[in-house]
Formats: structure tokens, C-alpha cells, sequence
């Protein structure tokens, strides 16, 4: 797999205080990849040390696969788009005279991309609109936007949800993934809620305490917080010949253990079961909601 962004026992001390304490991270080329964590945990540092807003202590981080002791970074830092924190805009301006003075800060002289960058991100409409007026998830989009100018291949958004309505919430997952599919341009978005990162990322990354706690794919996710039924027999791979026969999933973890990833009629299953000289022992319902799956890797309260 190519990853846009790798770090190895990557530090970044505040004083005595360990923001960052080791910690490994591997975004793959073309994910949308969800940053989860609670307040303090070390996420916007990660984001700062990233974008070459701070430098680290110690450690490794890549971009492209350039480490940032490299000269070359510069030309792979120019491959990212960011909003970090919240966006720098200009709210004495409309949306497209914030895009225009991106453009010349960028050094890109015509102007020709503003419109359809304009309709990307649904700021189309807002003609002399200042973004003063614009509400909090068109400040968002606007910062995307500048974001966008250069074109990047790489966006880390920092929190883009936070404080944002239902409706502005939906706006910015959908042009996410629109981005992420259309533009193939792969995301690292940070966040504390897993909930409303589980219905866009395809990678996750769950830091605590400025250390990476587990990374896995979305399919792992699903599968780890998918309902199911733990069950101990007296042998597995009669069940598995069972199960197969029933067209149910399931997984089986040794000789004696199996989860199952549906309501089987338990009697109909035992009677099976029996006539393959098996005997269900225990059967126990297993629900770990995303919530609870988060609290069990990351814990509760914050690190202020
Ligand atoms: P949040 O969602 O609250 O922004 P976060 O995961 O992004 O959380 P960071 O902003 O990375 O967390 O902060 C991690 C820890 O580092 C926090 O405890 C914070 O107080 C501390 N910290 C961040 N910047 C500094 C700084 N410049 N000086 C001292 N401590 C800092």
C-alpha cells in the first residue's frame, strides 16, 4: 500500500508536556482517513506538524514519502491543502474575493478556476454575500475552498464539523467525499465524534494521550462493532458446516469458539448441531455500538 503520510515515534514536546509521544501513524494514498480523539489528545498538534506549522521534537514523519529533515518537503508541503482550526478568511469579502486573494498569495495569476471551485464546495450562490454573513458551515466550505486553490492532492481538515448544524454537518461530509472520489484526493480529517466519521472515513487512526491507540480499516471497524452472537461449542468446525448449510456469516475463533453474525433460531441451530454430534455450551448476544467500542480503546473525559 502507498501511504501520503507515515510517522515513526514522532514526539512533539511543550516543555515538559508530551503533545505527541511516539506516535506511528500510516495514511494510505486515496483514503479518507478519520483522526478520532478526545479533547487534548494530540490531534491538531499532529495536524500543525504536518502542515510545518511546528516542528516536531523527535521522530519521523513523511509526506509522500519525504521526511521532514528533508529539503524536498517544501515541494510535498505544496501538494496539501489545510484548515486548520478554523479558517483564514478575509469576512470583509465575498467567497470569490477570498478566492482571488488565495490565488495571488499562491502566485497563480488567472482566475478562471473560481466559478467551478465556487459550485464544488455549494458557495455558488452567495454573489455579494460578505463572508461575515455566511453561517458557519459556509465558513467551512470557504475555508475548503482556499484550501482547494493550489489544487492539492493531500486535504487535512481539523475538526470541520465542530459547532456545525445537522444540515451544515451534511454539506461537508458529502463534499468530502465528493472530493475524495471525484477529485481522488485523499483526506485526514481529525474529529472527537466517531459516530459521524464512521459515515465517511475508509481508514481511522484512534490517538490518546498523544500516542496512537489502534489503526484499522472501516471494514475492521464494522466487523468489530457488528452485532453478533459469541457462542461456545464442543466443535467449531461442525458449526462452520452448519452455518454454511443455514447461509449465515460468522467467524470462528478456535476450536470452541465461533461468533455468529446473525439471530440463528437457536433451536433449529442446536438440532443441526446435534445431528453433527455438537453441542452448544453458551450462546451470548455481543452489541458494541461504535460509542462504546471508542470508550473501550480510548477511554472517557478529556486531557485538558
Ligand atoms: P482539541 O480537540 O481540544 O483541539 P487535540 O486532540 O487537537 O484536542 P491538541 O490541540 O493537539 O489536542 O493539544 C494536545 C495537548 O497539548 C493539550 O493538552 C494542549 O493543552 C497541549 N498544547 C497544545 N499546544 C500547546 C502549546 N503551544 N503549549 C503548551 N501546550 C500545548
Amino acid at each position: 500500500m502507498e501511504y501520503i503520510l507515515k510517522t515513526n515515534n514522532l514526539k512533539k514536546y511543550y516543555r515538559n508536556f508530551k503533545a505527541l509521544d511516539g506516535l506511528k501513524m500510516n495514511v494510505p494514498k486515496g483514503s479518507i482517513y478519520g483522526f478520532i480523539g478526545r479533547n487534548g489528545a494530540g490531534k491538531t498538534t499532529l495536524i500543525r506538524l504536518v502542515c510545518g506549522i511546528q516542528y516536531p521534537t523527535d521522530g519521523e514523519l513523511s509526506l509522500y514519502g519525504v521526511n521532514y529533515t528533508d529539503k524536498k518537503i517544501s515541494q510535498s508541503r505544496r501538494r496539501i491543502g489545510s484548515v486548520v482550526e478554523t479558517p483564514a478568511l478575509y469576512t470583509d469579502m465575498t467567497a470569490a474575493e477570498n478566492l482571488k486573494q488565495q490565488y495571488r498569495v499562491l502566485g497563480i495569476p488567472d482566475f478562471e478556476q473560481i466559478p467551478q471551485l465556487l459550485k464544488l464546495v455549494g458557495l455558488e450562490n452567495t454573489e455579494n454575500k460578505k463572508a461575515r454573513q455566511f453561517s458557519l458551515g459556509m465558513r467551512q466550505r470557504l475555508g475548503i475552498a482556499l484550501a482547494l486553490c493550489g489544487d492539492p492532492d493531500f486535504l487535512v481538515l481539523d475538526e470541520p464539523i465542530n459547532g456545525l448544524d445537522p444540515e451544515g454537518i451534511i454539506e461537508i461530509r458529502e463534499l468530502i467525499m465528493k472530493l475524495n472520489r471525484e477529485k481522488k484526493i485523499t483526506v485526514l480529517i481529525s474529529s472527537h465524534y466517531l459516530d459521524e466519521l464512521s459515515k465517511l472515513a475508509t481508514h481511522y487512526g484512534f490517538i490518546s494521550n498523544g500516542k496512537m491507540v489502534r489503526e484499522m480499516s472501516a471494514e475492521e471497524l464494522e466487523s468489530a462493532c457488528r452485532k453478533c452472537l459469541h457462542v461456545t461449542v464442543t466443535d467449531t468446525s461442525a458449526l462452520a458446516r452448519v452455518l454454511d448449510s443455514m447461509n449465515i456469516s460468522y467467524q470462528i475463533n478456535d476450536e470452541t469458539h465461533a461468533d455468529i453474525y446473525a439471530k440463528p433460531a437457536i433451536t433449529q441451530l442446536a438440532l443441526a448441531l446435534n445431528k453433527e454430534n455438537c453441542e452448544i455450551i453458551s450462546a451470548e448476544e455481543h452489541d458494541e455500538s461504535l460509542e462504546s467500542f471508542y470508550i473501550s480503546l480510548i477511554g472517557g473525559g478529556d486531557r485538558g
